[in-house]
């Protein structure tokens, strides 16, 4: 993909071959790069919107599946979006202690997981999910398996949160449409939109 700036500076020089060629003069050349830039202007906000949505879905799915598996959490948050070039920026923030036997170890990597399947679910294809996929290996080294028992059970934990995230896909759904509207939400949130009744639901 071009950078913004690359694509600034291409639709300029093709500007200037269009007026090269038609003896455009340097109004018409001016308004052809305003033109340029108000359309990138507004690629980039659609993009920024687009990116708070993932985030939004990445984070649901992360509270769904701790509220799901009894995993304490403080509060889901979803940054503002604002004039700056950042992405947005959610978090879960856990408040438990790490897990340690095998079966809330797994558990919570499946948690870890269900951020990015939430987010591929939504339609991104390629989630970020650097730091959830380094805390999961992380923790399943600790229950000491050997390097292809250790990648079983991640493939293993991938599978049952696509399967998590398929299943509860209405309630990450609304959760992740709360957190956009509301940027953060408590546990007692993310419970309550487990069981809305269907009427409720638009
Ligand atoms: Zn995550």
């Amino acid at each position: 993909m071009m950078e913004p700036q690359e694509r600034v500076t291409r639709a300029a020089l093709a500007a200037l071959d269009v007026a090269a060629k038609s003896f455009l003069s340097v109004d018409d050349l001016e308004e052809e790069i305003r033109a340029c830039s108000a359309r990138l202007i507004w690629r980039r906000a659609e993009q920024k919107a687009e990116n708070r949505r993932q985030v939004a879905y990445h984070e649901a799915g992360h509270a769904a599946a701790c509220t799901d598996a009894g995993i304490p959490f403080q509060l889901a948050s979803i940054g503002t979006e604002d004039a700056s070039t950042q992405p947005t920026l959610g978090r879960v923030v856990l408040s438990g202690p790490e897990p340690v036997d095998r079966f809330a170890v797994e558990a919570y990597v499946i948690m870890l997981f269900v951020g990015p399947a939430a987010e591929r679910r939504h339609g991104n294809a390629f989630p970020a999910s650097d730091l959830d996929n380094a805390h999961a290996v992380r923790l399943a080294q600790s229950l000491g398996f050997s390097d292809r028992a250790r990648e079983r059970f991640l493939a293993l934990c991938v599978d049952l949160a696509d399967d998590f995230a398929r299943d509860s896909w209405p309630w990450i759904s609304r959760v992740a449409e709360a957190l956009l509207a509301h940027g953060r939400l408590t546990p007692a949130d993310v419970l309550a939109l487990r069981d809305v009744p269907l009427e409720a639901v638009a």
